[in-house]
């Protein structure tokens, strides 16, 4: 766990700490302890892309059984109906709707504290893994305060801040190692590295040397799943637990690509790692786990021609859509996620699972 300097002026000024005397009606009527959050964010991810998938597999998909709890988040950014990604991962990140394509920002332009950075602060570990480069917007949203997202460097550099404890996912030509190792990260390559034997507190995967890991489809293997555990095997080690996000980045590609396949394989792909992360959540009893979306994209549909059985697709655009994605929870404190509500009160959600006041 790192505390850099900055952290510790954190703890200064906000004086959070938990309550050391519980009041007495949760004594005598506990509610579950929330130890652990996993956020897994499958990027342009509704229902249909969810369905096109389950249209593959005989089996429910995991992230139907799994869940425990279902709700609507309403995605609209700050500045337009249609969210882009940053404002999409900001809003569950800081907790507020800001404009397209911030980091980390307000809608004037603010800082606010990411969640990572607010979990930090009360003693958890913190992680990020992505299939798409990390400093791209998504795992971008948990750690950096930029006024645009393509500012890669800029990015990168927050990164330096310290306080995430594990990041797995692409992103090496935007990273410089020396400098990670001066900060006391270890740095991995998924094509060189057994995973299985790291076994530190704070580092780095990257997947290749290549900025974005390729599609699941070109030979990705089964990177999501064994970045995400572990992140869980390392990151679990911390006594007052962790919190981490996943992301299925390149859902959302497909969409853009308006390639059906594309979608699919990346959506089964998130769904298996939906499965580790399930059967070590379910075990462990203290960790709450959310799977939602930052939007739609594509606005894909699904129907069926009379000749043939088989579910066909299309797509109404190239680009994100407005239509409300589901959130799908599971674990101790999951039934704050059901009902309909706006994409930034998933942040508050988190929150009071954590009994942690905003
Ligand atoms: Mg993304
Ligand atoms: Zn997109």
């Amino acid at each position: 766990m790192r505390f850099p300097l900055f952290s510790m002026f954190l703890m200064g000024v906000s004086g959070l700490s938990m309550a050391q005397n519980p009041p007495e009606e949760i004594k005598t009527n506990p509610t579950p302890k929330v130890k652990n959050v996993i956020l897994m964010i499958g990027d342009g991810t509704g229902l249909a892309q969810w369905s096109a998938a389950q249209s593959r597999v005989d089996e429910p998909l995991h992230v139907y059984t799994l869940s425990e709890y279902l709700g609507l988040s309403k995605t609209s950014s700050a500045s337009h109906f249609i969210t882009d990604s940053g404002a999409g991962a900001t809003a569950i990140s800081i907790g507020e709707k800001t404009y397209n394509k911030a980091i980390g920002l307000r809608a004037d332009t603010t800082m606010a504290f990411t969640l990572s950075e607010m979990l930090h602060v009360k003693g958890k570990s913190t992680g990020l893994v992505a299939t798409c480069g990390l400093t791209h917007a998504t795992p971008a949203s948990f750690y950096a305060h930029q006024n645009n997202r393509y500012m890669d460097k800029e990015i990168a550099e927050d990164f330096y801040g310290g306080f995430i404890d594990v990041a797995i996912g692409g992103g090496f030509p935007h990273f410089d190692t020396s400098r990670l190792h001066k900060l006391g990260y270890a740095t991995y390559f998924y094509k060189e590295h057994n995973f299985d034997s790291i076994n530190s507190s704070d580092f780095v995967a990257f997947y290749d040397t290549a900025n974005h890991p390729v599609p699941y489809a070109m030979g990705r293997g089964n990177f999501l799943k064994d970045a995400t555990m572990t992140a869980i095997r390392n990151l679990s080690r911390n006594d007052n637990g962790f919190f981490l996000m996943v992301e299925g980045s390149q859902i959302d590609w497909g969409g853009h690509d308006n390639n059906a396949e594309y979608v699919i394989s990346e959506a089964l792909d998130f769904d298996s790692t939906i499965a580790a992360v399930g059967q070590w959540a379910k075990a462990d009893g203290e960790t709450l786990v959310i799977i939602t979306a930052d939007h739609e994209t594509g606005g894909l549909s699904l129907f069926e021609e009379t000749e043939n059985k088989e579910a066909k697709f299309a797509f109404s655009t190239k680009h994100h859509t407005g239509i409300p994605v589901p959130v799908f929870a599971f674990g101790p404190m999951s039934h704050l996620f059901k009902g309909v509500y706006e994409n930034n009160e998933i942040h508050f959600k988190i929150l009071k699972a954590l009994d942690i006041k905003p």
